[in-house]
C-alpha cells in the first residue's frame, strides 16, 4: 500500500516494513517489561508514520513519543486513547497545543511549566512534566540536580493543573556521552530524594533512548530506572549490533530499505580530471585514484538520505562513492552481476537516512509486507 505516490510507481522510493518493525517492538518490550521498565515509542526518526505508532502501541509502548509536536498532534487526532510525550522542550509559543494534544512533556525551565499550567487553567486540562537532568551531554536539562529538586518540589506543592510525572536524562544526542552505571545512577538517587520529600513514588525515571539497552542488556542499568525513550533500536536497530556489539536475537535491520534507478553506468578514471576546488556543498574531499572504475549514477541524492556514507548497499559487492543534492555515484566494478540502466538498487539505512528519506517529499513511501 502506498502512503503517499508522487507520481505512479515513481523512484526513489522508500520501503518501511511494519511486521518487522513490530517485531523489534515487541522483543524490546519483552526486555524491558522483564526488568520493570516501560518503553515510550519515539516516531520522529520516522517521520511521524502513525501507522508505526499503532505497530509500537500494539506491541506494548506505554506512550508515543517525539520531538515534534505537530507528530503528536497527528496520533492525538487518529488515536485519541494513545497516551503522547513531547521529546523537546515546549516552546512557549506552543503551550496551548502542548497542554490540548499532549500528556507527557520533557521541561527543564520553570518561566515554561508556569506558561503550562496556565494554559491548562484556560483550557480545563491537566499536564504531566518530566524534569530533565543533564548528566555531561549537554543539551537539554538542569546541570544542578539540587536546583532540578527545587522545581520539583515547587510543581508538587504550587501547581494546580501540572502533575509531576518524574525525572529523565538524555544522553549521547549533542555530547556522544555514553550512558553508564555512574551518570545513571545521579539520575536514580536525584529521583529518590524527590520520592523520599514528596513522599510518592515518581511515575517516570526516564534513563534514556537506545543507547540505554546495552547497559540493560549487561544487567547493569542502575535500580529505580523505569523508563526508555526508544526509537532507533525499534525503527531499525542498526546501531546496536553494527557500533555496539549488541546482537538481540529476532531483531531486523532491514525495516527500511531505500532504493534508487540507474541513470547512467560508464567506465572513468576515479580522480577528478582538472583543478580542483570546492564540491556542490562547498567543502574540498580528498580523491582517492584507484584508476578507471566501473559507476553507476543513481537518481537520488543528498537532498534526499543526507548522508551517502551511512546508506548500506544490500549487493556488498558495491562501493559508496559520493553525492551530490540530486546525485548518488556508486562502483561496480567488483560486481559479478551485470547491472543495467534502469536497474534498481537497495540501500540499509543508518539513523541519519531514515529522518531524512522519511521527511523527503521526492521520495515514495511503500509499506511492504513479507
Ligand atoms: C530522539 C530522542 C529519543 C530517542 O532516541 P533514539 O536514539 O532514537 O532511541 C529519546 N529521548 C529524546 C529526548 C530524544 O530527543
Amino acid at each position: 500500500m502506498e502512503v503517499n505516490t508522487l507520481y505512479r510507481n515513481s523512484y526513489p522510493v522508500l520501503d518501511i516494513n511494519l511486521d518487522k518493525i513490530s517485531a523489534n517492538a515487541r522483543i524490546i518490550n519483552e526486555i524491558c517489561q522483564k526488568n520493570g521498565i516501560t518503553v515510550s515509542g519515539v516516531i520522529k526518526g520516522a517521520g511521524g508514520n502513525l501507522k508505526i505508532a499503532e505497530q509500537m502501541v500494539n506491541a506494548g509502548c506505554k506512550h508515543i513519543a517525539s520531538s515534534r509536536i505537530e507528530q503528536l498532534m497527528d496520533v492525538k487526532k487518529h488515536y485519541p486513547t494513545f497516551e503522547t510525550m513531547l521529546l523537546r522542550l515546549p516552546m512557549s509559543s506552543e503551550v496551548e497545543e502542548v497542554v490540548k494534544y499532549v500528556d507527557i512533556s520533557l521541561n527543564s525551565e520553570l518561566d515554561t511549566i508556569k506558561a503550562l499550567n496556565k494554559a491548562c487553567s484556560k483550557l480545563g486540562k491537566r499536564h504531566r512534566v518530566v524534569l530533565m537532568l543533564d548528566l555531561g551531554d549537554l543539551r537539554e536539562g538542569f546541570i544542578n540536580p539540587k536546583e532540578l529538586i527545587e522545581a520539583a518540589i515547587y510543581i508538587e506543592n504550587s501547581m494546580k493543573s501540572i502533575e509531576l510525572a518524574g525525572v529523565g536524562s538524555n544522553l549521547g544526542c549533542y555530547g556522544s556521552v555514553k550512558p553508564t552505571i555512574k551518570n545513571l545512577t545521579l539520575l536514580a538517587n536525584t529521583a529518590k530524594e524527590i520520592e523520599k520529600i514528596i513522599d510518592r513514588k515518581l511515575e517516570i525515571v526516564s534513563g534514556g533512548a537506545t543507547t540505554s539497552l546495552p547497559l540493560l542488556i549487561n544487567g547493569e542499568l542502575p535500580n529505580g530506572i523505569n523508563n526508555l525513550r526508544i526509537g532507533e533500536g525499534i525503527l531499525i536497530n542498526m546501531d546496536l549490533p553494527l557500533l555496539w556489539n549488541i546482537n538481540i536475537d529476532g531483531t531486523h535491520q532491514d525495516c527500511f530499505v531505500f532504493t534508487a534507478q540507474i541513470i547512467e553506468i560508464k567506465e572513468k578514471p576515479s580522480h577528478p580530471i582538472g583543478e580542483l576546488f570546492v564540491d556542490a556543498f562547498g567543502y574540498a574531499p580528498v580523491y582517492e585514484d584507484k584508476g578507471i572504475r566501473k559507476r553507476a549514477l543513481l537518481a537520488a541524492g543528498a537532498q534526499d538520505f543526507a548522508m551517502y556514507d551511512k546508506l548500506i548497499p544490500m549487493d556488498a559487492c558495491i562501493k559508496m562513492v559520493g553525492s551530490s543534492s540530486d546525485h548518488l555515484i556508486i562502483d561496480i566494478t567488483d560486481c559479478t552481476k551485470e547491472y543495467k540502466l534502469g536497474d534498481l538498487i537497495s540501500f540499509k539505512v543508518f539513523y541519519g537516512p531514515m529522518v531524512f528519506l522519511s521527511n523527503s517529499k521526492y521520495v515514495r513511501k511503500r509499506i511492504v509486507k513479507e
